[in-house]
């Protein structure tokens, strides 16, 4: 049954909800370092990091990426390595190289500047619809909506939209209703007020209705809908694999090599790695000896690492995605998450 006299299953307007968000906003919104400015630089490089990755978890990454790269121009002139280093513990890489690469194509492009547009916006490498909405609206004022995961489900919510979200179209009907949401006046801090609402009251699970500005426009709130909406994504299942990951010693040096551009992690360094029913034999080893195990997750996979170590048992030739590497200077290369927790053991072990 509806509560109160709010009609059942309309879904608010844009008027309705701005007043009353943009109040709340005012009073609780979230302090974050990105915020502190509206230039498009920086909520472009948070909003990349935030895909993916918890808001405390950015926090300090994007401060230490600012530090190293203030500007487009920066960026754009920085050697790849040094923009994964600093991106080294945020994972999903990809988005590393698409921020430079972005930033090279602004600086050729565009000297430097942002376009205003979505569509401009949209025009340059890893942004898509969301960030281009957030910064277009944040910087530029235009008024675009952006959907993610907190945003995703107010809308839902506050629609009363009880269908599938995921999949390829299921954000299809946020979308749309977003647009017609999203205020000509304050639209970027009506789309981060949104963000906001749903990171501290309109949670996953039970969101806080009492302590909401628009629990009474809110259709699954005044349907009793709020455990229902929006409806649970299918589970996808962890792939389990077992690999092994061999430190080869030569002369105090170790062997690490580079992930080409079709794998995990490409452009990143890492100690050579077999599935482990294949024989070392290929690396040059001599008789292995364990060192110990790890695990590691990464996009539906669950990998368990053996780790062993071996002395090269032949000189040979050292291909161009190989070197070795003296164990100090590890710290220096942008690695792999495992690579990195391996290079930990071998510095604890070399002290
Ligand atoms: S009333 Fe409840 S369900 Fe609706 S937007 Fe607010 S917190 Fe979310």
């Amino acid at each position: 049954m509806p509560k109160g006299n709010v009609k059942a299953a309309g879904i608010p307007s844009s008027r309705q909800i701005a007043r009353p968000l943009l109040a709340w906003y005012a009073r609780a919104r979230r302090d974050l370092p990105w915020r502190r400015s509206r230039d498009p630089y920086r909520v472009w490089v948070s909003e990349i990091m935030l895909q993916q990755t918890q808001v405390e978890r950015v926090k300090d990454f994007f401060v230490r990426f600012i530090a190293a790269f203030p500007d487009v121009q920066a960026l754009a002139q920085a050697e790849e390595h040094d923009v994964l280093r600093l991106w080294e513990g945020l994972g999903y890489y990809r988005r590393a190289r698409q921020l430079h690469a972005a930033a090279k194509q602004l600086l050729a492009e565009h000297g430097g500047r942002f376009p205003h547009t979505v569509d401009g916006l949209r025009s340059l490498p890893g942004i898509g619809r969301y960030t281009a909405g957030a910064i277009a609206s944040i910087a530029f004022d235009v008024p675009a909506p952006i959907v993610e995961a907190n945003s995703r489900r107010v809308i839902a919510r506050l629609a009363g939209h009880a269908k599938r979200l995921d999949g390829p179209s299921g954000d299809t009907p946020i979308w749309e209703i977003a647009e017609r949401l999203v205020p000509k006046t304050a639209p970027g801090r009506f789309n981060q007020a949104v963000m906001d609402l749903g990171a501290l009251v309109c949670t996953p699970e039970r969101p806080l209705c009492t302590a909401c500005p628009l629990a009474a426009c809110c259709v699954a709130n005044q349907t009793n809908r709020t455990a229902t909406i929006p409806m649970k994504a299918a589970r996808r299942e962890t792939k389990q694999l077992r690999e092994t990951a061999v430190v080869v010693w030569r002369g105090g040096r170790v062997l690490v090599e580079r992930r080409g551009p079709e794998e995990w992690w490409a452009g990143l360094w890492d100690f050579p790695r077999r599935a482990t029913s294949q024989a070392l034999a290929p690396l040059g080893c001599g008789k292995p000896r364990r060192l110990g195990r790890i695990t590691h997750t990464v996009t539906h996979h669950k990998i368990t690492l053996e780790i062993v170590e071996c002395a090269a048992a032949r000189a040979g030739r050292t291909a161009a995605n190989r070197a070795w590497v003296p164990v100090a200077k590890l710290a220096t290369l942008a690695m792999t998450a495992p690579g990195r927790r391996i290079a930990g053991m071998l510095e604890q072990t070399s002290r």
